[in-house]
């Protein structure tokens, strides 16, 4: 599990001090096993999930190491909330460029800790390895939901409403606001961006309710757009009923083209917001539900039988051309 590869002599040194991320969790047999061994559950299924980021790309190449290793895990994580999963577990594989010193290798060890514990997560195993760079880093993530009960994405039916839990535009507009590009007084919209909050508090909502759900990383439009595909329809939002933040209303009300503002409101990604298909008959008591757990909810459109991704603005159709969308 956690061997060394080409690394340096001190990676032993390194797995040896990631023992306390197991958070005493037997499975993890302590990261001195070749493997770990998870016990079956009776009843439940093991949901699982693997993100890979890479400095430069994912995230800003002058981050702070605790907040690159919260921000992965809670990518990463967020995946498991789509699927209204109980997260419990990681793997990780780190690959080190040369040049990471110690104080900033235990930067990145403090931020494991710290969200391990907020979402109650153990490391059971990984692998490091060092190589030219850039600095790369991936989670697999694991999660239980009771036998049948994790919400896919390729349930949705025609006629469900599609529901958005949680502030769309906040990451994109995050993204800018910590490159020093849009005014961001309190850092509150950096914030965000930095460390997304997985929507674990929607777990039953999801599981009463949702017929599909995906996290928005990729740009709402987009990852509606996975829903509907992975169920055979098409779709239609309306830009006008996107749920906000007040920062991005603030943005938003400050841009001269409203519906290219909101365009890239919807399309911008790093939300983590989720997508939701919900039947019109529960949305009501679903956006209670969601409400009553302090989450921005808001019904943006409608999965239909039509084919493609389709968006209005003030009434009239406007182009989508959505990188990463790739069923037009
Ligand atoms: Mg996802």
């Amino acid at each position: 599990m956690l061997a060394v590869k080409q690394g340096p002599p001190d990676e032993f040194a390194w797995i040896e001090s990631l023992r306390p991320l197991t958070r005493g969790d037997a499975r993890a047999l302590d990261l001195r096993d070749d493997a770990a061994i998870l016990p079956s559950r009776p009843g439940f299924d093991l949901v699982i999930s693997t993100d890979a980021t890479v400095e430069g790309v994912h995230f800003l190449a002058a981050e702070k190491p605790d907040i690159i290793a919260r921000r992965m895990l809670r990518t990463s994580l967020s995946d498991l909330a789509a699927k209204a999963a109980e997260p419990f577990g990681y793997f990780l594989l780190t690959a080190w460029p040369p040049g990471r010193d110690q104080a900033w290798r235990d930067g990145f060890k403090r931020g494991l800790a710290l969200d391990g514990e907020a979402f109650g997560v153990a490391l059971l195993g990984g692998d490091t390895v060092s190589m030219p760079g850039p600095f790369t880093v991936s989670a697999t993530v694991l999660g239980w939901t009771p036998q049948g009960r994790a919400v896919r994405r390729s349930g949705a039916r025609a006629g469900d409403l599609i529901v958005v839990c949680g502030a769309i535009g906040d990451g994109v507009l995050g993204l800018r606001a910590a490159r020093g590009e849009i005014a961001d007084p309190h850092g509150v919209l950096a914030n965000r961006y930095r460390l997304p909050e997985p929507l674990f508090s929607l777990r039953q909502a999801l599981r009463d309710r949702a017929h599909a759900a995906a996290d928005v990383s990729d740009g709402l439009l987009a990852d509606a757009g996975h829903i509907a595909d992975a169920s055979g329809l098409g779709l239609s939002i309306d830009l006008d009923r996107l749920p906000l933040s007040t920062e991005g209303r603030a943005w938003l009300g400050a841009q001269p083209d409203s519906a290219a503002a909101s365009l890239a409101l919807a399309t911008g990604g790093d939300d983590y917001a989720l997508a939701c298909a919900v039947a019109p008959a529960d949305a009501p008591a679903f956006i209670a539900a969601v409400r009553a757990r302090g989450v921005l909810a808001a019904i943006v459109g409608t999965f239909d039988a039509q084919s493609g991704v389709r968006a209005t603005h003030a009434g009239a159709p406007i182009a989508v051309e959505q990188p990463g969308w790739r069923h037009s």
